[in-house]
């Protein structure tokens, strides 16, 4: 941006604006991945959608791009470009709950810990991230994949309705009865069409305790448990959902110390209903080996959102690379195991995600979201402290995953995706569609700090059909 142009902006803007130099704007320009060191020209700090609207309004009369943070945790750092002007929503963070009719309301800035907060103040919960402190916007434009999604879907499928501040400035309503295409491209697009500044979800009734926590295996083992794990998934209840992990073990009580440090492989485990439930349901996993320890518990439901926030805490240096599997084949198995023995740095780790249940009770065409048909998400990550290992850690991590994607599916969930490279994996089928619809609200691209989808017009489009536009703005 010109020095002039900025200078306009923030007279433009006032308090909001926070310039260059200030111990502001350095804490508000990092996020969560430390590799990513953007300095965006001026950080927006908005407190309402009126504050959404002015700055966006203010960039579009300069042809300008802006980025959009939420909770900062995109893997690729898309919250923040290089000289680019950021909208930060971290200040937007209220969530409202109806309890009768279960509906929670969240401002665009929130994280998973604000709505479980509130959320579990009347029994309910929103299907979400497993880690609280990860921002909602990010993570449900999406999709969003949680304990709860075999249960009650992603978190796009629980959401009802959702304010978008559009690059023209103007602030509208999407939802299945308001500019529904827009609805259509939100839930799996990404950040690609506008900035949310509110969303309506539907709550259930979860907690306030569940039966959570990890189960540890021997290195040993880890094929055989993988190869249950693999068979019996698909038919596990709805009420469970189990994340596998090939990682260093911790330095845990439930486990001998004899194993603090040792390459191990752990089940994550979820279940919504009683302890002798959840281990009658999950015992089939284990293939029949003994484990070397175990903290399955009883908890409550706040204590297993937050259970791994301190391993995936803000302060790393972090690389990923992420894969869909339809299912886990015995070689995709064999080689995992043989890659955890080799994890570079204590922090990595070969994580398994499992989907199916109720992310696969809607069609494929249903929201942007590409990958229903999806049961497993392997997502191989690599976690450091010294910028001088950088590019050992990236070969590592770009090498093993070259070996899983020969095992895996097509497609890439887009919020897992560590560069800026991979929309066609991310969006799929779903490209074309969703590029006609960005040439509807984006035409000139402002929210391209993201994995961007290029305005197109729709092939045998014939000019633009009239979009809900709410009063007032
Ligand atoms: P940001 O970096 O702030 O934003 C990410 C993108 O979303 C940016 O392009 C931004 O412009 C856009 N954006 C954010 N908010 C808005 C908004 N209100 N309006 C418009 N655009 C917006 N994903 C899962 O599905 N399940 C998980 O369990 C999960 N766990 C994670 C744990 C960790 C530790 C990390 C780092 C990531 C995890 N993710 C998970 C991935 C996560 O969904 C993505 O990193 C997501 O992009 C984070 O959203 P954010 O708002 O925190 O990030």
């Amino acid at each position: 941006m010109a020095p002039d142009d900025h200078y306009d902006l923030s007279s433009a803007l006032g308090k909001i604006a926070i310039l260059r130099g200030s111990a502001e704007y350095e804490t508000r320009r990092k996020v969560w991945n430390d590799t990513i060191d953007r300095y965006p020209s001026m950080i927006c700090a908005c407190k309402t959608t009126a504050d959404v609207q002015r700055v966006i309004a203010q960039v579009s009369q300069l042809g300008s791009a802006v980025s959009v943070r939420g909770g900062g945790h995109n893997i690729a750092g898309t919250a923040v470009g290089e000289d680019l002007v950021m909208l930060d929503l971290s200040d937007m963070r209220q969530v409202t709950v109806n309890a009768e009719n279960r509906r929670a309301w969240v401002a665009g800035g929130a994280t998973f810990a604000d709505i479980d907060a509130a959320t579990q103040e009347h029994g309910l919960a929103v299907a979400g991230g497993v880690v609280s402190s990860t921002g909602v916007g990010g993570l449900t434009l999406g999709g969003g994949i949680g304990w709860l999604a075999r249960r009650h879907g992603l978190s796009i499928d629980n959401l009802l309705s959702a304010k978008v501040v559009l690059a023209d400035g103007q602030s509208v309503e999407v939802s299945d009865s308001q500019n529904t295409d827009l609805f259509w491209a939100l839930r799996g697009g990404g950040g690609n069409f506008g900035v949310v500044t509110a969303f309506e979800f539907r709550a259930h009734p979860v907690g306030p305790n569940v039966t959570f926590g990890p189960t540890f295996f021997d290195l040993e083992n880890a094929e055989t448990v993988l190869r249950s794990y693999a068979q019996h998934s698909n038919n596990l209840t709805r009420n469970a959902c189990v994340w596998a992990n090939l990682m260093t073990a911790p330095p845990t009580p439930a486990l001998p110390a004899q194993w603090h440090g040792q390459k191990v492989l752990i089940l994550m485990q979820f279940h919504t209903g009683t302890l002798k439930q959840a281990q009658a349901d999950l015992a089939p996993l284990y293939g029949g080996v003994q484990p070397l320890g175990c903290a399955l518990a009883v908890r409550p439901y706040m204590e297993a959102q937050s259970f791994l926030d301190n391993a995936y805490a803000f302060g790393a240096r972090n690389y990923w690379r992420t894969h869909n599997h339809i299912e886990l084949t015995s070689d995709l198995i064999s080689m995992l195991v043989n890659l955890a023995s080799k994890l570079p740095t204590p922090e990595s780790e070969l994580l398994i995600c499992q989907l199916g249940g109720a992310v696969q009770d809607l069609s494929a065409d249903a929201t942007a979201f590409a990958h229903r048909d999806v049961s497993f998400i392997s997502t191989p990550g690599v976690r450091w402290h010294d910028a001088g290992q950088d590019a050992e850690m990236i070969r590592w991590l770009k090498h093993a995953s070259s070996r899983i994607a020969a095992h895996a599916a097509p497609g890439a969930y887009v919020n897992f995706i560590a560069e800026e490279d991979g929309v066609s994996a991310a969006y799929q089928h779903h490209l074309d569609r969703l590029r006609g619809i960005k040439h509807r609200y984006d035409p000139n691209n402002m929210f391209r700090v993201n994995q961007n989808i290029t305005p197109a017009p729709p092939r045998g489009s014939h000019g633009p059909t009239q979009r809900t536009h709410n009063k007032g703005d």
